[in-house]
């Protein structure tokens, strides 16, 4: 750590004007990924002579991110959390004997919700949401099954359960190192025992803004390149939105960003061409409007849902543009986890039994692993084998929470933050009304 405060001024100075440089090129082709790629290459080199632009930026962020400083321990010491990233992920990583060659992004099977995992060739980790509070203990299982000791950098995109759910479990099985979250808070138990489970622990919350860029290795960096806007009122489009670069090939994580936010980030003119899309908001019809899946016009659309999901995830027409632009599309609904591997240059996807994790058959999962198997036969015994999970199944046309007296379609966004155990199905709008409840606004039932 001593060591690492000697460069903490020099790699916040590569952040900061990462930052800088990133606004500038938002003048520049959205598209063009060779030109980004040699940009990060100058700011290294140039990074020690524009203090004074460099200063400017760092009060600048500031300003943006007071609403996500408060949620700090306020003990903690003033150190920015960019700096920290920086530093652990270029240099603490460095001892480790094992060399990997390959990137490995994990779309972990947690039901209705999203998890991924990146694993980096140095070994450094990254998790991007922790699917439902119930799936909180097969994530664990799964990510120490991946040789996964610490998460150096977890990012919760934004507060709904189906994201941070798992995640409190996470902070208390794992060392984490930095979280990012969206800073928009919500009113769920969930969310504040989240909220005070991080706080409980040493862990740097990072302050970041729009466009900024991280570094995460050798020729890995990530941007954020949403929210946008923080508005409390819309979580999903409060979601952090991530492009992950490494070397040629390059990821768009959506969280549950919808077609507002996409519209945004497309304005925002952020380079967002990615070889392999985590489609957003669970492939469903809100998300993924044609201008977008131009943009990032992927190769490969990763869909995480939960199996016969009550919100009908993803949506036909979602699916229908997606094949449309060309984009191959993997479903952890229908194939379990799903393994991206990439080596920089090409992505080899792996799909089924390798990476599932299947409790009761342990054994039987490893001797797979040396096996390699044609994705049509695994989708095949994946669908077999994930016949264990949990999923509310639905018992009528709309659906409320015992909690309250509003009731919604099955696919409101709403209706995820409703605990199972609070869940009330009505036959029909009169069985509905005459319970004393009253229609959402938003779904209109
Ligand atoms: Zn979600
Ligand atoms: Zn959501």
């Amino acid at each position: 750590m001593r060591l690492n405060r000697v460069f903490h001024l020099f790699t916040s100075l590569i952040i900061i004007l990462s930052f800088a440089l990133a606004l500038t090129s938002c003048e520049k082709s959205q598209n063009n990924s060779v030109e980004s790629e040699t940009k990060i290459i100058e700011i290294e080199k140039t990074s020690t002579t524009e203090e004074t632009e460099a200063e400017e930026i760092s009060t600048n962020s500031q300003e943006t991110s007071v609403e996500t400083t408060t949620i700090t321990n306020e003990e903690k010491e003033n150190k920015t959390l960019q700096d920290e990233i920086a530093t652990e992920v270029t240099y603490t990583k460095t001892e480790t004997t094992e060399k990997k060659s390959s990137l490995k992004v994990h779309f972990i099977n947690v039901g209705q919700g999203d998890s991924i995992l990146i694993q980096t060739p140095e070994g450094n980790t990254m998790l991007i949401d922790g699917g439902p509070r119930d799936s909180g203990a097969k994530l664990i299982s799964y990510l120490k099954k991946q040789g996964v000791n610490k998460i150096n950098v977890m990012v919760a995109t934004h507060p709904h359960e189906d994201h941070i759910g798992g995640l409190i479990n996470v902070i208390n099985s794992f060392m984490v190192d930095n979280v990012i979250d969206s800073g928009v808070r919500h009113t769920t138990k969930t969310y504040k025992d989240y909220l005070t489970t991080i706080q409980s622990k040493d862990i740097n919350y990072v302050n970041w803004t729009v466009g900024q860029q991280f570094e995460f290795g050798k020729n890995i960096t990530f941007t954020i390149v949403g929210p946008t806007t923080k508005n409390s009122s819309d979580l999903n489009n409060s979601s952090i939105v991530i492009f992950f670069k490494y070397n040629k090939n390059t990821f768009l994580f959506a969280g549950d960003a919808e077609s507002t936010e996409e519209g945004k980030i497309i304005s925002s003119k952020a380079n967002i061409n990615s070889d392999v899309l985590k489609v957003g908001h669970h492939g469903s019809d809100s998300s993924c409007c044609s201008k977008f899946l131009k943009a990032v016009s992927p190769t490969i659309a990763v869909i995480s849902s939960g199996k016969s999901n009550s919100y009908g995830h993803p949506n036909d027409l979602t699916l229908k543009n997606l094949t449309n632009i060309g984009a191959k599309i993997y479903r952890t609904d229908l194939t379990g986890n799903i393994v991206i591997e990439s080596d920089g240059n090409t992505t080899t996807v792996t799909l089924g039994k390798l990476y599932i994790y299947v409790e009761t058959k342990a054994t039987e999962t490893s001797q797979v692993a040396e096996t390699t198997q044609s994705p049509e036969t695994t989708a095949t015994e994946t669908t077999v084998t994930e016949t264990t999970q949990e999923q509310p199944s639905q018992q009528g046309v709309y659906v409320g929470s015992i909690k309250s007296d509003v009731f919604h379609h099955p696919n409101c966004r709403y209706v995820k933050n409703i605990l199972p155990e609070n869940i009330i199905w009505f036959v029909s709008r009169e069985d509905a009304l005459s319970k004393g409840y009253r229609p959402c606004k938003v779904c209109n039932p």
